[in-house]
């Protein structure tokens, strides 16, 4: 039987054998209590990472983010943040609901936004026709900019102006270490421009469930409240902790795979005649277009007849994901693939 190849996400791995041992192994308590070891050490050791102070475990990366939002705003006021963001685009309206807050919205390049843009969407404190503005959010890698990074040093310009402005920053760094490894950036550095931190454990590092907000002591404190009203505080969920330490130990270095072979994918994209463009491939996130050959849903059809699963992205666009769970022999296939297919023009 030929396996299958799901390029749909990096959410679609499935526990390794060693990780299901860790964490049927982890020492486990009731969370709720504050008596989970397991969840304790993984908060402490991705704050201490990440240099800031404390960690709270939630069962998602919308979960942390939302949480995040609603710790830093109130009703009446402004989240400034790219048009492409999950936070906006992905997370069902879920500012408006938990925060009330509303989000002004910055064009920015494949998700990226410059220190200029950010300040030009601050709103003047002295008018009541505006809504405050208390927060920016970065997402890093930008997962609708095709995996594009930010560097600490474009952070740094942001943060800059965050403190200027007596704003909160926030970083939704659902594949923060994507950026990490390709970006060489040490993941310390960031708790010195970011007040808040998202991270998920789901994505490339293929644990089955799991995000880590990270901010101050104070700032988790009040997160903790807020998780619990959510309905996220969780018992004896070590057992999924301990799926992501072990994620941390062993699955970071190996992201550099995923990023030759998104990079590979690339270039053989480029040389068929059915892709149009390919947004420049930073990380593991491969966003194309294809030319009037054939549609997005033609194209998920061609390769799910040869066990190849793609996610459709908008008219003409299709995004591939690389993750753990791609071998070396089905990343050699889905080459061969893609330099097989062909397609006759539809006629109108
Ligand atoms: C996946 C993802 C999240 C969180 O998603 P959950 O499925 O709720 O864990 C947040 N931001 C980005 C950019 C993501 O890709």
């Amino acid at each position: 039987m030929i396996q299958k190849i799901d390029l749909r996400s990096d959410t679609v791995t499935k526990p390794t054998p060693e990780m299901l041992q860790a964490m049927f192994e982890a020492p486990v308590g009731d969370d709720v209590y504050g008596e989970d070891p397991t969840i304790k050490a993984l908060e402490e050791k991705t704050a201490a990472m990440f240099g800031l102070k404390a960690g709270l475990f939630c069962p998602s990366g919308t979960m942390t983010n939302q949480i995040a939002i609603k710790v830093h705003t109130a009703p009446l006021t402004e989240v400034i943040c790219d048009i492409t963001a999950h936070i906006h685009q992905y997370e069902g309206g879920g500012i408006a609901f938990n925060s009330a807050a509303s989000t002004a919205l910055v064009h920015g390049e494949r998700g990226k936004m410059t220190p200029q843009q950010v300040e030009a969407n601050i709103r003047p404190l002295d008018n009541i026709h505006f809504p405050e503005t208390r927060l920016v959010a970065l997402e890093n890698s930008c997962n609708k900019g095709g995996g594009s990074y930010y560097t600490i040093k474009e952070i740094a310009a942001i943060s800059e102006v965050c403190k200027r402005h007596n704003l909160a920053l926030h970083l939704d760094g659902a594949r923060v270490f994507n950026a990490l490894v390709a970006s060489g950036d040490s993941a310390k550095d960031y708790g010195l421009y970011f007040d808040t931190i998202s991270i998920c454990l789901s994505k490339g590092l293929g644990a089955p469930v799991g995000s880590v907000l990270l901010g101050s002591k104070e700032f988790i404190k009040k997160a903790t409240r807020v998780r619990k009203v959510m309905g996220g505080g969780m018992r004896q969920a070590g057992y999924l902790a301990a799926a992501g330490m072990y994620a941390l130990d062993n699955h970071v270095e190996r992201l550099q795979e995923d990023h030759r072979r998104a990079k590979e994918l690339e270039q053989a994209l480029l040389q068929t005649d059915y892709v149009e463009s390919v947004l420049p491939v930073e990380t593991n996130i491969i966003i194309f277009k294809l030319n009037e050959k054939v549609s997005d849903v033609a194209f998920v059809q061609a390769l799910a007849e040869q066990h190849i699963l793609a996610a459709s992205f908008g008219p003409q666009m299709i995004r591939f994901v690389t993750h753990l769970d791609i071998t070396e022999e089905m990343h050699q296939r889905l080459l061969q693939v893609l330099q097989t297919l062909s397609f006759e023009k539809v006629e109108a």
